[in-house]
């Protein structure tokens, strides 16, 4: 047998897998990050760092950094219904470490630094196209690296391949199509509260919503966001959905009255069906948005990610500590996982589905404006501090 390229090869340097990678070299691991871009490479996403995730930045000594930056602090949520009813949401003390706004184009590079730092090797410009098992401790992936194809050989696969699952579909895993689709532009010269995060379910987008999260220095991250079920039902052209948005809704013309758009609208995919979803197989981990961690009704994807990174990580280093790396070996990662994300899934998903009928949005953004404590729990959720099946209880919901 030949010497491995490394023990674990992780597919994809997003938050996952730089996470996965740096918990995996500071348990003595011998890993390799394969990434397909260069980094600096920017990500659509609505920037947003919720306490979950800043919990994982805490603990991969992070935290210093984004306080020296500067990025901003967030300070809360304000939301608008169909019908124009608003609240204003300040930050609940629920939250041990605050949220952040962090721009991923700067997040992600530092991740996958962070992991480099604590001995993970970085193999970046190389996509990752498929695996071939030699043995039951050894496996080989084939690459692409400019116009070659490259091998590449380890015990352990972590596939943190994001949600277009370019990797991941490969393996036979996951085939679902993705549960969302979401578009967002940068703006500077935008009005508003520097870390306020605003979402509107603006009637001229419904059953789309709209987001403006404010960066700070008059900058803003905007976008519209779908669940698959309607884009698939209506087709509509995403970048088109933002522009209405951002012409029709009377909040969002406000506070870009006088703001410049800077470069073009990207859009990605989302996938939220980690219940349903096989994160084991032999020698493979999933992690991220691969294997569909993302939150159901806030769309948050980053915190969730790091989070089965983690889980990942501890499961592999044992594994590989015993020389078992079947999927029965590495079983407990399955148990954590569905653990950790199947019951807040399932009542967000139902929560969810409220939230596409506009009286039902109307009358909860009317309950958060007319009651302080219906308002935080609402906050509580959307930032992933509590399970939406608190707001689902009968007390609350009458
Ligand atoms: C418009 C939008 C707004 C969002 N807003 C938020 C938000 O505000 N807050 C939040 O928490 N979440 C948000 N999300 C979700 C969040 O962006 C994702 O859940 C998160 O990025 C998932 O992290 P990941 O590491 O699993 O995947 P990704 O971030 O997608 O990373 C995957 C990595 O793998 C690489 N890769 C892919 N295929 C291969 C391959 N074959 N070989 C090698 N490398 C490969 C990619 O280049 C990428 O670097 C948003 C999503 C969208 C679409």
């Amino acid at each position: 047998m030949h010497k491995p390229t490394a023990d674990v090869i992780v597919v994809g340097a997003g938050p996952a897998g730089s996470t996965a990678a740096y918990f995996l070299a500071q348990a003595g691991v011998n890993v390799l990050l394969v990434e397909k871009s260069r980094f600096p490479r920017d990500k659509a996403c609505g920037d947003s760092i919720a306490p979950g995730a800043v919990e994982v930045l805490e603990q991969m000594k992070l935290l210093p950094w984004v306080e020296a930056q500067g990025f901003v602090r967030q300070q809360g949520l304000f939301l608008s219904s169909p019908d124009l009813t608003s609240v204003r949401i300040w930050p609940t003390s629920t939250a041990r470490l605050p949220a952040y706004l962090i721009p991923r184009l700067a997040l992600d590079e530092r991740l996958a630094q962070q992991a480099v730092s604590v001995g993970a090797r970085l193999l970046e410009e190389t996509f990752v196209e498929r695996m071939i098992r030699i043995e039951s401790n050894q496996v080989r992936l084939l690459a692409r690296q400019a116009n070659q194809t490259i091998e590449l050989t380890c015990r352990l696969v972590i596939a943190a391949d994001g949600p277009h699952l370019s990797f991941t579909r490969s393996l036979g895993m996951v085939s679902s199509p993705p549960d969302a689709v979401a578009v967002r532009r940068y703006y500077e010269g935008v009005e508003g509260q520097a870390g306020l995060l605003e979402l509107h379910w603006e009637k001229s987008v419904l059953p789309a919503y709209g987001f403006i999260f404010h960066m700070g220095n008059g900058r803003a991250n905007v976008g519209t966001g779908m669940f698959a079920k309607d884009f698939q039902r209506l087709k509509p052209n995403l970048h088109e959905l933002l522009d209405r948005f951002v012409h029709n809704n009377p909040y969002a013309r406000q506070a870009l009255q006088h703001a410049r758009p800077l470069g073009r609208a990207a859009g990605m995919p989302f996938r939220d069906d980690a219940e349903r979803i096989n994160p084991v197989a032999n020698n493979v981990l999933l992690i991220g948005e691969a294997a569909g961690v993302g939150h159901p009704m806030s769309g948050e994807g980053i915190g969730p990610a790091m989070r089965s990174a983690q889980m990942a990580a501890q499961v592999a280093a044992e594994a590989l500590t015993r020389g078992d790396v079947s999927a029965q070996g590495l079983s407990a990662y399955a148990r954590h996982f569905h653990a950790e994300f199947d019951a807040l899934h399932k009542s967000a998903l139902l929560a969810r589905s409220l939230l596409t009928y506009p009286f039902a949005v109307n009358l909860a953004i009317r309950a958060a404006a007319r009651r302080p404590q219906v308002a935080a729990l609402l906050h509580d959720i959307l930032l992933g501090l509590i399970s939406p099946a608190e707001m689902l209880k009968p007390a609350v919901a009458w």
